[in-house]
C-alpha cells in the first residue's frame, strides 16, 4: 500500500500517548498492562510535515514500530523522554527513536538483529520477551528495499534508524483541487 509515513508515525505516537493517559487516568482497575506499560515516559516529536508517500504493508510496518518503541520504553527507566524524528532525504524517509536508556554494549550492537539475540540474560530476563522483535523488524525493513540500524552508548541511550526508498514528487505532480 500507498502510506502518507507522516500520517502513520503520528497515529502510532499517537497510540503510545493514549497507552500512557489510560495508566494516568487512575479509574480504580488495572487492565493487564504489560511492564512498558505501567512505564512513565514523554514522547517528543521532531516530524517533517510535508506529506511523505511510501510503499509499506502497515501491519507489518506497524510492528516494526512498536517493536522499537516498545523497546525504548522497556529498556528505560521510568520517566525517561523518547525522541521520535521523521525526515526526508531526496530520496529516502528516514525515521529514528531515541531513548535515554540503559543502551547497548559496544561488543553486542552487531548482534541485536539476530534471532533470538538478548544483551546480558541476566538483565533481559526479568523484562521479559523473546530476542525475535528486532530480527523480525529487520526483516520486514529490508523486505521494503530499506535499512534499519543502531546507534548507541552504553548508560547513555540508543538510537534506532529505519530508512526507506522514498521517491519524491516534483511539484508539477501536487494538483491544485478547485
Ligand atoms: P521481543 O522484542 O522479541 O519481545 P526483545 O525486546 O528482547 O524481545 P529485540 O527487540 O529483538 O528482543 O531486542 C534484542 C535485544 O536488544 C534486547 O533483548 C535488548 O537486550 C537489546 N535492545 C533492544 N532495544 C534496546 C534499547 N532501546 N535499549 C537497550 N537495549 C536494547
Ligand atoms: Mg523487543
Amino acid at each position: 500500500e500507498t502510506v502518507n509515513m507522516n500520517e502513520f508515525f503520528s497515529y502510532i505516537l499517537d497510540r503510545f500517548d493514549m497507552m500512557l493517559k489510560t495508566d494516568n487516568e487512575h479509574t480504580g482497575e488495572t487492565k493487564h498492562l504489560r511492564e512498558e506499560e505501567k512505564k512513565h515516559y514523554t514522547i517528543r516529536r521532531e516530524i517533517t510535515r510535508r506529506d511523505l508517500w511510501v510503499e509499506i504493508d502497515q501491519d507489518k510496518f506497524l510492528q516494526v514500530v512498536d517493536n522499537i518503541m516498545n523497546n525504548a520504553i522497556k529498556y528505560s527507566p521510568d520517566g525517561g523522554v523518547i525522541t521520535a524524528r521523521l525526515l526526508e532525504t531526496h530520496n529516502h524517509v528516514i525515521l529514528s527513536i531515541t531513548d535515554q536508556g540503559l543502551g547497548i554494549p559496544a561488543k553486542d550492537i552487531s548482534h541485536v538483529f539476530d534471532r533470538f539475540y538478548r544483551v546480558d540474560k541476566a538483565r533481559s530476563r526479568k523484562q521479559g520477551g523473546t530476542g525475535l522483535g528486532l530480527a523480525i523488524s529487520k526483516e520486514v525493513v529490508e523486505a521494503l528495499g530499506g535499512r534499519i540500524w543502531v546507534d548507541s552508548q552504553e548508560g547513555k541511550g540508543s538510537t534506532f534508524y529505519i530508512s526507506l526508498p522514498y521517491e519524491q514528487m516534483d511539484s508539477e505532480d501536487e494538483w491544485d483541487e478547485g
